[in-house]
């Protein structure tokens, strides 16, 4: 095996594919010198090492060290230097390089070889300040990195110095001074630790290799690794590089730079220099940075010079070479490089970070100047980060009172005034004031108050909470499971930490971070710019899946299209059934003792059903609309307060406790499992039947008003058996025809059903010889093939996923192994009786690029999520294509 490679002067022993090997920093830098760039020479020691070194009992191939000096010797030879030489010494950096980089790998040593003796060489061949300083700032990052003196005792020394002499910066110090603190602070080391800081710059370099390595398994790395799911397995590379000095005074310099904005994406050379200052004295924000173009100058309206005007060789140098990077990486990179007496070395370059709004444009400009296809483009913009575009964000620029933290729940911001109730809060929008719904948890009788909020917030809940997944899917910004509110409705106060809010107040709530904040904070409403949608355009030219919402309301629906939406793939009738108007009916229909008492409660529900379904069919103008008949459990439309139950008492024309009575009858232990879904209509056939005919006679009425054909799909829920779909089939089916006699027009529609049970799934051959289509609702399948309840499962989901036990919430990413198989099952053995079965999916995983690249491996038809997140399907379905 071959340990060691080297770079340098127009060459490399590596290249940037070898990133597994070499680490990106290693892979970039030899990438570099083989483009001809001014690269300082250096060498990688493979991430093989590291392995090794872990599987070996914290020691090294025995061939390392020949392999090392040997690189050593033609670093040397490159520079004319020569590493521990006393009179001519090559100062060099130990980096870390991970394959992907990674915060919490050991800090860069600069300067490291500089010794008692290497010191006043360096004094005889460029300054005496320059080496005493550089020798000081070798002493304090080796220390704190290495040995793990902390670097604050170096401060503290310096403080006290600088106070002593009367100087107040840096640079008031002389080339006596950093000698006379390099004393101190060699003592310091001694101190600490017992013996002196090595002389000997071998020791001093396996010291940092042995560091970097070691620091693979520190706390830090590997709470990263386990959030971003990187494998302990692939190790870090280490680079040992010979030093260029940014700090050999006023024509020397370092800095870093993107060559594209990246937060707005501009193609515009973006970044920051510091004139005699040394590699991390820029991010550390020691001095203010300067501009590196004159044009960022003047937008900053800063008075210290650009680098284009104070270094205007080096930065034209830098600008050409931004040039080839970007061209051959074919990507926006983040830069750093650092200048030394007028000549400019490049030390790093990668793919920049950036937001989406920055992905979108630079994916789209980069495609239209021919550096990338569009389909490359299409691959280049993260779906999930669309959601940060498409809702409104505080304002980066305001100050933000957090009072409390809660779960990110639903993304965007929302400001209001705080109300207790959905009642109050759909008062108050009459009234033309904004409110955020503030509930311990909610339930499906806030809907109509979370429509009504601009954001909705709640004490208790995890992610996959009511509050959550009703928020997400209209596109509202929630904040649930903030513990520390305290909630009093009698009072209509909450209070947190002390302070103590009241009905009225505004409060601002932040669904991308979970933040709660004091008052009304400013915020940067989103702009959908050009970019989105020819990016989407190219997607939906690559995607094979049809993407489809799920709505109901009207103003759903219409978002819905607006976001590109092909059709509805779920509409919760049920939903339709909360609006204050209705739900009297509702609460008849179900309390009823018998059907002529149902009839004539559905007498009343026939005509706004069918007008919600008139308006649904004239949006979506002949696109597919799949309606699902009433699934929820009863219960959860019954009165709560006495005065509603005396209130349907009324209307039914019984007594109270024959009211009351019946409401006993209907309550359920389990109801998820319980009284719902087709269980209703088949116990109830009337509830199906006049679904079915608002839907039927909609039909009718959109198709002469909009002269599109009109094709519902009519769905029924929680199938186990055939024989239940065989029933509520038939029902549809008369109505259907019923409804043709009265009219005199043919109908064209579809029967289909949810697979959301497993054996539904198992059953799919039997059940497609009735069902003209399958949805597959990975919600409840989820709840059913785990056996767990989704409304409880905040308690134990998480330390299910922190142990390891699940790798991602199965509620919010498709179980691919076990529900994921369930689909699969369901889709082959519906198409063996039906080859040309419509096949989609609705429910939260729609919407989840996972979860969509799955849809698309399994061939189904099409996928439904809430409109806010179409664009995101669109574009995760087009990137399964690719
Ligand atoms: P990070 O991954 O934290 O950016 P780096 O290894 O890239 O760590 O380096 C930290 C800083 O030191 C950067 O500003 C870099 O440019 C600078 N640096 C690294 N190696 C050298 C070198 N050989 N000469 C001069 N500066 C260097
Ligand atoms: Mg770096
Ligand atoms: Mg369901």
């Amino acid at each position: 095996t071959k340990w060691v490679y080297t770079f340098g002067d127009g060459k490399a022993e590596g290249k940037a594919d070898m990133k597994n090997l070499l680490g990106g920093k290693g892979a970039n830098l030899a990438e570099m010198s083989n483009l001809g760039l001014p690269v300082p020479p250096g060498f990688t020691i493979t991430t093989e090492v590291c392995t090794y070194y872990y599987a070996h009992g914290q020691t090294y191939p025995a061939e390392l060290k020949g392999e090392v000096e040997a690189a050593l010797a033609q670093v040397g030879q490159l520079t004319g230097k020569s590493f521990g030489d006393a009179s001519n010494p090559l100062l060099v950096s130990v980096r870390s390089g991970a394959r992907a980089s990674m915060p919490g790998m050991m800090d860069t040593v600069l300067n490291l070889g500089l010794n008692d003796a290497t010191v006043d060489a360096v004094a005889r061949l460029a300054d005496r300040r320059f080496a005493y300083d550089s020798y000081r700032r070798f002493i304090t990052m080796y220390s704190d990195v290495v040995l793990g003196v902390d670097h604050h005792h170096f401060e503290e020394i310096l403080e006290h110095y600088k106070l002593q002499h009367g100087h107040t910066l840096d640079t008031d110090l002389s080339a006596d001074d950093w000698a006379a603190l390099v004393v101190k602070y060699k003592a310091k080391v001694e101190a600490e630790l017992g013996k002196p800081f090595p002389q000997d710059p071998h020791e001093q370099l396996w010291g940092a290799i042995g560091a970097v390595f070691s620091s693979w398994m520190n706390a830090r790395a590997i709470t990263y690794r386990r959030l971003h799911s990187i494998p302990e397995s692939w190790g870090t590379a280490v680079n040992v590089q010979s030093m260029v000095f940014g700090n050999m005074g006023e024509t020397s310099a370092t800095g870093v730079a993107f060559t594209r904005n990246p937060s707005t994406g501009e193609n515009a050379l973006y970044g920051e220099f510091l004139v005699n200052a040394q590699g991390e004295d820029v991010v550390a924000g020691i001095r203010t940075p300067q501009d590196l173009t004159e044009k960022a100058r003047k937008a900053a309206g800063s008075d210290k010079p650009s680098m284009e005007v104070a270094l205007p060789d080096a930065f034209k140098e830098f600008e050409r070479i931004s040039h080839v990077l970007e061209n051959h990486y074919r990507d926006m990179q983040d830069l750093e490089f650092t200048v030394e007496k007028g000549k400019l070395w490049m030390l790093q370059t990668r793919s920049g970070k950036r937001t989406a709004k920055a992905a979108l444009r630079i994916a789209v400009e980069l495609a239209a100047e021919g550096l990338i296809t569009e389909q490359e483009a299409v691959g280049r913009v993260d779906p999930a980060a669309l959601d940060q575009l498409l809702h409104p964000a505080i304002d980066p620029k305001a100050e933000r009172k957090v009072i409390a933290t809660g779960l990110p729940a639903s993304p965007g911001a929302a400001a209001g005034a705080i109300v207790f109730s959905a009642d109050e809060a759909e008062a108050w929008k009459e009234q033309g004031r904004k409110v955020i719904l503030v509930r311990v948890e909610t339930s499906p009788e806030d809907i109509h108050g979370m429509h009504a909020a601009q954001g909705i917030l709640t004490a208790r809940g995890g992610m996959t909470s009511h509050a959550a997944v009703v928020a997400r899917g209209m596109g509202k910004p929630c904040v649930s499971g903030a513990g520390a509110l305290r909630i009093d409705n009698a009072a209509q106060t909450l209070t947190v930490n002390g302070q103590t809010f009241k009905k009225g107040d505004l409060i601002t709530i932040d669904g991308g971070t979970g933040q709660v904040l004091a008052g009304e904070v400013a915020m940067l409403q989103p702009e959908l710019s050009g970019e989105f949608a020819t990016l989407m355009g190219w997607a939906d030219k690559v995607r094979k899946l049809k993407v489809r919402a799920n709505a109901e309301t009207p103003a759903d629906a219409r978002m819905a299209r607006s976001f590109g939406a092909e059709g509805i793939g779920l509409s919760r009738t049920e939903h339709m059934f909360f609006d204050a108007g209705r739900i009297l009916a509702v609460r008849e229909m179900i309390l009823a003792d018998d059907e002529a008492g149902r009839r004539s409660a559905l007498a009343k529900l026939l005509p706004m059903q069918r007008d919600d379904f008139v308006e649904l069919f004239e949006i979506m103008k002949g696109l597919p609309v799949t309606i699902r008949l009433l699934d929820p459990p009863l219960h959860e439309f019954l009165p709560h307060t006495a005065e509603e139950t005396a209130e349907v008492a009324k209307s039914l024309g019984v007594d109270i406790e024959r009211v009351e009575r019946r409401y006993k009858e209907l309550h359920e232990v389990n109801p998820m499992l319980g009284f719902r879904g087709c269980r209703i209509a088949i116990a109830f056939p009337e509830i199906a039947e006049m679904q079915a005919r608002a839907i039927f006679e909609a039909a009718v009425i959109a198709a002469k008003s909009t002269g599109e054909a009109v094709v519902p799909e009519v769905m029924v829920p929680l199938i186990a058996t055939k024989a239940e779909f065989d029933i509520v089939d038939k029902v549809i089916r008369d109505t259907a025809k019923a409804v043709e006699q009265e009219t005199g027009a043919t109908l064209t529609f579809q029967v289909g059903t949810m697979i959301e049970l497993p054996r539904a799934a198992l059953r799919a051959e039997e059940i497609a010889k009735g069902a003209e289509f399958f949805s597959f609702g990975t919600n409840d399948l989820t709840q059913t093939c785990f056996g767990v309840s989704r409304d409880d499962a905040g308690t134990f989901l998480g330390p299910y996923v922190q142990k390891g036990i699940l790798e991602v919430d199965p509620f919010v990413s498709i179980d691919v192994d076990g529900v994921g198989e369930l689909v699969k099952i369901g889709v082959e053995r519906g198409r063996k009786s039906r080859p040309d079965i419509k096949l989609g999916i609705c429910g939260e995983h729609g919407g989840d690029p996972a979860s969509v690249a799955f849809c698309h491996e399994v061939g189904l038809n099409y996928v439904s999520c809430s409109p806010f997140r179409v664009p995101i399907a669109r574009l995760a379905a087009a990137q399964a294509a690719l």
